[in-house]
């Protein structure tokens, strides 16, 4: 038997963990081939998903492989297959022959020299349901059709959309001798007739319409015999839900025509014959098909063949269906038997995406797939495209391209070999897997105990009690000490393979030798894919480090020994989210953030505004991918899953902003994705924000601030923080400070790390009080000049804040502390100018009233700086030598760079054991909220780079 061969392998058992993967019927002991040359992967076919609802389209869709599945997957490639992509000539087109099953490809030579012209002038289109789910979809379809230039095609057609369920589910009520199946009948009939009725007229639509009511009246006496038996056999059922395609293909065939094209609809039945399989699915006989193609053709010859899809006959001419989804397995198999030159299957997305883009917004379009990518993306849940479409046209290598109806300007996904120059070149920076796929609705058995070890046939007891009652086999896995065999199957045929096996081992278990036969129910299975996996190192650590950042558990893991693909089981409800773990990890560049904004006032609104301006440049270029999560205010805030759109930020904020709550706010913009960093930028000058630093760096949240309130609090909580901040990865950047844009910080830093010794920092820290010294220069009195400034823009609304230096020291605390002095902010005397009676007064306009009368005191102090060729600066010293810091009013030499100021210009003097006799001066505007933003903008790209941005 298959199975028992490579498990009882003592080789096998010396992998540190194993697996199996089942298609084709290995443990049925039927196909003694299977698997011979897989060591630890195989395939199986899931026991029957005959009545899978389109609905559950995330059911495993496991399909019986052809002989030429079974084969080791490198098998599917001749030697050369690597070297490039694209189409071989049908000279070469032999290349599978060597590992195919003759029986199963190789079409009859006769066949060749027979009169259809097959080859590359035949196109094949394949419509999905969607595509033409109503009248006007069968119109656009029928336009499709016309407009492609392809000298002959041949165009296979789903059913309408959900008709095929509709199908199932008269069967299904007649079996269960459910009444409503005539309504339901009915309501079959009545939809197709509306559709005609909209498309056609005159003949074509009374013939139609003619021939639907005879098909209605045939499967209404039909259903009456499965209400009476209470049970429909497997060619009734396949006959009954076949309907679907025959008038889609009749109804799409007369719109052509009358659009002009002369085109023949083929009812496949006659033409396609399959083999049933053990497995309820079929094999499709290619040599007799190959020859009835030919009669057909010869009896409608045409350029342009409507044809149905997923219905076909059996060798005995008893109506078939290829099984759920198969009209993308017939269009490969008329692929083949055409030997086309490229087969379209047309459905309504863009294309085969990295995962499925209902459950991973961020999943992109992939350009080109292998067909054993393609592969196995559709074997584990990628249901854009039926697994069983790839052998046929591979054998000829037909390219596949996968197109949306309702966006024509998407070049889709093509499906082809790989071209040498595109694996060497092209795709090295590609990510080395390609997709993500996950079946859901899977139980795992661990069957397990000490007796297991070292005894011949286990593993065969196992999985000949499984396959007796008829369960699919969907994974394997056994770790090396033969402990235990743990293997993954579909929830609802989990019970009876229990059963199975505790009937089986009653002995062993009820002697100890097996301590227990578990049931882990509500598991996923998640499956990375990508051909380039095998030359990657690295691409499981990766994989299982993404899942366990998420916190996600992993249960079993399986990888094949082709290295395309990668299998976890995961428990079920954690598996969409371990889907966009790892999406992210593989997709999402090392550099993409996400930023959660505090305070859209003044500087944060002005950074909302620069990130705007300057995302799209950061993204090509730089590959820098900042999002911005959310926004709050102290007020409302503005929270989004992917992104906020910076162009609308100020509507979106006041329309569809919700109560702020911080918690809340952080807890969204870290937690709810997968991107690989998280910002927050507090743009307030509030001191509890600033206090949720130390504990927002500790989750590892990099954080950005222009907020002065952390670094010049108290020193215990500064000293904590930086502490913190030292140990660990996670950034804490706070250039804008001091100074806005200006480099000081970092200046500082750069001193400090590479071993000058800071001396002296000395330095005109405010833009305000810079503007009134630079313009008190004798013309006006001191409150002229406070009051013109505060006109002009300068000042805090009430200019004492400003005024009482406060601010001033916050900053010289700052740098203190960066410098090395462990002082607090009551440490450091001010100099305040705010005149003592006026500290009281309320309101800002009474101060600037009653101002005047304190001109005198400043006037005179300047008079005495003037008459010894000096002028007057606010300044902060940090006297670093002597450990003292002061905010004080002095005067300099108007030779002196302090002294030639103009405007709101900060400028800083760093003296230090390398810049002793000349200092080391940083000069320019250092207020302001755009160049503030800016420097927080910095901070931000500063933080990309520590990422791993590129320079
Ligand atoms: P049709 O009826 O045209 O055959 P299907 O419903 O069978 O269409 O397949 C298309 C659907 O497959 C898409 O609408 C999409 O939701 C789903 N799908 C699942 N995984 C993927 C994937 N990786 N890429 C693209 N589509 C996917
Ligand atoms: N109409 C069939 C189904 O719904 C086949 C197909 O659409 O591929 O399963
Ligand atoms: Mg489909």
């Amino acid at each position: 038997m298959a199975l028992s061969s490579p498990i009882s392998q003592p080789s096998y058992f010396h992998n540190i963990t194993s697996s199996l993967f089942f298609a084709g019927g290995g443990v049925n002991g039927n196909s003694s081939n299977c698997g011979s040359n897989r060591t630890t992967t195989l395939m199986r076919s899931r026991a029957n998903n005959n009545y899978r609802s389109k609905n559950s389209s995330l059911l495993p869709k496991i399909y019986p492989c052809s002989p030429l599945l079974r084969q080791h997957p490198n098998a599917f490639f001749s030697s050369d297959f690597n070297l490039r992509w694209g189409r071989r000539d049908s000279s070469t087109s032999n290349i599978l022959v060597s590992v195919a099953s003759a029986a199963d490809v190789l079409l009859d030579e006769a066949v060749e020299q027979a009169q259809l012209p097959k080859g590359d002038t035949w196109s094949i289109h394949k419509f999905g349901g969607t595509c033409v789910g109503s009248s006007d979809r069968i119109k656009n379809v029928a336009e499709i059709i016309v407009k492609d230039e392809s000298e002959r095609k041949l165009v296979v057609v789903s059913a309408m959309s959900k008709v095929t369920d509709m199908m199932y589910d008269l069967i299904n009520k007649a079996q269960s001798r459910d009444d409503s199946y005539i309504t339901a009948l009915d309501a079959v009939l009545e939809k197709h007739k509306l559709t005609a009725l909209d498309l056609l007229e005159g003949d074509d639509l009374a013939g139609f319409l003619s021939s639907l009511r005879d098909d209605v009246n045939n499967l209404k006496a039909m259903l009456r015999a499965i209400h009476i038996a209470g049970h429909a056999t497997e060619s009734f059922s396949d006959f009954v839900v076949g309907h679907g395609e025959l008038w889609s293909a009749q109804m799409l065939a007369a719109v052509v025509r009358k659009n002009g094209v002369d085109a023949n609809w083929m009812d496949t039945r006659k033409v396609l014959i399959v083999t049933p399989t053990s497995s309820n699915q079929v094999d499709p006989d290619y040599l007799e098909s190959g020859k009835r193609l030919e009669k057909w053709y010869s009896e409608n010859p045409s350029k342009t063949i409507i044809a149905t899809g997923f219905i076909a006959s059996t060798p005995q001419d008893i109506p078939t269906t290829l099984k759920r989804d198969g009209s993308d397995f017939s269009a490969a198999i008329m692929g083949a038997l055409f030997r086309a030159g490229q087969v379209t299957i047309w459905t309504d997305v863009d294309g085969v995406y990295s995962a499925d883009p209902r459950k991973v917004s961020e999943a992109v379009i992939l350009e080109k797939l292998s067909y054993q990518e393609a592969w196995e993306m559709s074997y584990f849940g990628a249901n854009v495209l039926h697994p069983r479409t790839i052998i046929p046209v591979m054998r000829y290598d037909i390219p596949i391209v996968i197109r949306n109806i309702f966006n024509l300007s998407a070049p889709g996904t093509m499906i082809c070999r790989p071209l040498v120059s595109e694996t060497e070149n092209g795709q090295k920076l590609e990510s080395p897997v390609k997709g993500f796929a996950t079946i859901d609705n899977l139980a795992l058995v661990n069957v397990e105990g000490t007796g297991m070890a070292g005894v011949p046939g286990t593993a065969s007891a196992i999985f000949g009690a499984v396959k007796d009652v008829g369960a699919n086999v969907i994974m394997i896995s056994q770790a090396s000490s033969e402990h235990s065999v743990c293997f993954a199957v579909p929830e609802k045929e989990v019970k009876a393979v229990a059963e199975a096996l505790e009937a089986r081992f009653r002995q062993a278990l009820a002697a100890g030798r097996l301590s227990q036969v578990a049931v882990i129910p509500n598991c996923s299975i998640l499956a990375a894919v990508g051909q380039k996996m095998a030359s990657t190192p690295g691409v499981s650590a990766t994989l299982f480090n993404a899942l366990a950042k998420a916190n996600i558990n992993v249960r079993a893991i399986a990888q094949g020994c082709s290295e395309y693909n990668i299998t976890v089981v995961v428990r079920r409800e954690d598996c969409i989210r371990a889907l966009r773990a790892v999406h992210s990890r593989f997709y999402l560049s090392q550099t993409t953030i996400a930023m959660g904004i505090i305070g859209p006032g003044l500087i944060g609104g002005t950074l909302l505004d620069q990130l705007r301006d300057q995302a799209a440049v950061l993204k090509e270029k730089f590959n820098i991918d900042l999002r911005v999560m959310g926004i709050t205010g102290s007020r409302k805030m503005l929270l989004s899953d992917k992104g906020i759109d910076l162009s609308r930020w100020r509507e979106l904020q006041s329309e569809l902003g919700e109560k702020a709550d911080l918690e809340t706010f952080v807890h969204h913009v870290h937690g709810k994705h997968f991107i690989p960093n998280t910002v927050l930028v507090d743009c307030t000058a509030d001191s509890v924000v600033a206090s949720h630093y130390y504990e927002w760096l500790r989750r590892g949240i990099h954080v950005v601030t222009p907020n002065k309130k952390a670094n010049s609090g108290p020193l215990e909580q500064y000293l904590k923080l930086r502490a913190l901040q030292r140990r660990s990865y996670t950034h804490y950047f706070y250039e804008a400070t001091v100074g806005a844009g200006l480099p000081i910080i970092s200046t500082l830093q750069g001193l400090n790390v590479t071993g000058d010794k800071i001396l002296r920092i000395e330095g005109i820290f405010s833009g305000t009080l810079s503007y009134i010294f630079n313009n008190f220069a004798g013309a006006r009195a001191f409150s002229e000049v406070v009051k013109a400034a505060k006109e002009a823009g300068y000042t805090e609304p009430d200019p004492r804040d400003d005024l009482s230096g406060t601010d001033v020291a916050r900053k010289v605390i700052i740098l203190a502390r960066e410098a090395g002095l462990k002082l607090e902010l009551s440490d450091i005397p001010i100099e305040n100018l705010v005149p003592e009676p006026l500290r009281a007064v309320t309101s800002p306009e009474e101060f600037l009233q009653q101002l005047p009368q304190f001109d005198q005191d400043l006037a005179k102090r300047r008079q005495e700086a003037e008459d010894s060729g000096e002028v007057l600066r606010y300044v902060g010293v940090v006297d670093v030598e002597n450990g003292k810091g002061t905010v004080e009013l002095r005067r300099y030499k108007k030779e002196d760079p302090f002294a030639q100021l103009s405007g709101s210009d900060n400028i800083i003097a760093f003296t230090t054991e390398r810049y002793k006799k000349q200092p080391l001066i940083v000069r320019g505007p250092g207020a302001g909220a755009e160049v503030t933003a800016a420097g927080v903008f910095s901070d931000i790209l500063r933080l990309a780079s520590y990422l791993g941005a590129p320079s």
